[in-house]
């Protein structure tokens, strides 16, 4: 089968490699049938990631098919579709036990699909604790429609859920990327009053406008001036930082109103500087990143009735042959792309 791999730091090659076996009784096969292009995966082509292993096929976004699996796997069967979690977990450790399945003790715990472990921009993929790791798609839902639920939607439901947000807030979402464009759709779901998305690129904006009419947009030099005259206290009641550029850590606690929360689900390239004098006496909240990716059934069940629906983010598809053009241009930004799906080639 073709798989996409991760060769050497710059180097990632569509290569012919055997269809993953069975390894552990709690291992499935899935049958690929959808996949997409993350930033993390750019993170690894560039070498930034230093526990991607050589020789794997990336890819951490993926729908499919369950096409075999290990006896002790009891809640998926051959034939069931179903959406595949960024995250092994093992559901039994202390971390597994409180939620933090992010911070699962195992072994094989954590990123490891397309990162240590082959991945899914290929056609089959094995997934290891499997009755954690994969969700049935209900028959209502296309593939199309499930296709970030493990990843970037999980990431935007648990950032809109930590930041705990109330019916009279004003919440600002720096960034409207994939995953902000997720986090917006999540926060909408949590009924705030006003909504303020701040970001830089204008298509971007004019992306949320069209598909979000009731949230107002902002570029990031003119965030603290409307917030100043949109809000009654001096900021946002709730900051969701999704943006991870050079200078969005800054301006999110800026944005802030005192006793704020500020949330952090950006990942950054270098370290922030968290300038405790100079936010003296603002008494803010920080919570800091890293999905738990366990409430994908949750997920699964809003998009079935309507209330979540990340298609549009599809701008571009592409067949699994000619997923170097894909990548080139999620990379280059070109062409108004937001998310590139790789579908199979026709066989
Ligand atoms: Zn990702
Ligand atoms: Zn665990």
């Amino acid at each position: 089968m073709l798989a996409y791999t991760y060769l050497s730091p710059h180097r990632f090659q569509l290569v012919e490699k055997p269809r993953p076996t069975l390894l552990d009784p709690t291992d499935a096969i899935v049958r690929v049938t959808l996949s997409s292009i993350c930033t993390s995966d750019l993170h690894i082509k560039h070498g930034s990631v230093p526990r991607a292993a050589p020789g794997i096929t990336v890819g951490h976004e993926m729908v499919g098919v369950v096409e075999a699996v290990g006896q002790a796997v009891s809640t998926v069967r051959p034939g069931d579709r179903v959406t595949v979690n960024v995250e092994t977990f093992c559901g039994r450790c202390f971390f597994c036990q409180n939620g933090w399945v992010n911070n699962c003790t195992d072994p094989q715990g954590g990123w490891a699909l397309g990162c240590r472990i082959d991945g899914g921009q290929t056609e089959y993929v094995r997934v290891p604790y499997a009755d954690q790791g994969l969700d049935k798609i209900p028959p209502n839902v296309t593939d199309a429609q499930a296709l970030f639920v493990g990843d970037i939607l999980a990431t935007g439901y648990w950032a809109a859920d930590i930041a705990n947000i109330g019916r009279d807030d004003t919440v600002l979402i720096l960034g409207a990327g994939p995953t902000g464009l997720c986090t917006l759709q999540c926060v909408l779901l949590h009924q705030p009053r006003q909504v303020v998305v701040c970001e830089r690129d204008p298509g971007r904006r004019a992306f949320v406008r069209a598909h979000h009419p009731q949230v107002h947009t902002v570029a990031p030099e003119e965030v603290l001036a409307f917030l100043q005259t949109h809000t009654s206290h001096g900021g946002a009641d709730r900051v969701l930082e999704v943006a991870g550029g050079p200078d969005s850590f800054q301006l999110a606690w800026k944005c802030a109103r005192p006793n704020a929360v500020v949330t952090v689900v950006a990942l950054y390239d270098q370290d922030q500087v968290l300038p405790l004098p100079q936010m003296y006496g603002k008494n803010l909240t920080f919570q800091t990143g890293g999905v738990d990716g366990c409430r994908c059934g949750e997920i699964l069940s809003l998009i079935a009735a309507g209330k979540l629906d990340t298609t549009p983010l599809i701008t571009h598809t592409f067949p699994l042959s000619r997923i170097e053009e894909a990548y080139a241009l999620f990379e280059e930004r070109r062409d108004g792309v937001i998310k590139v799906a790789i579908r199979p080639d026709a066989s």
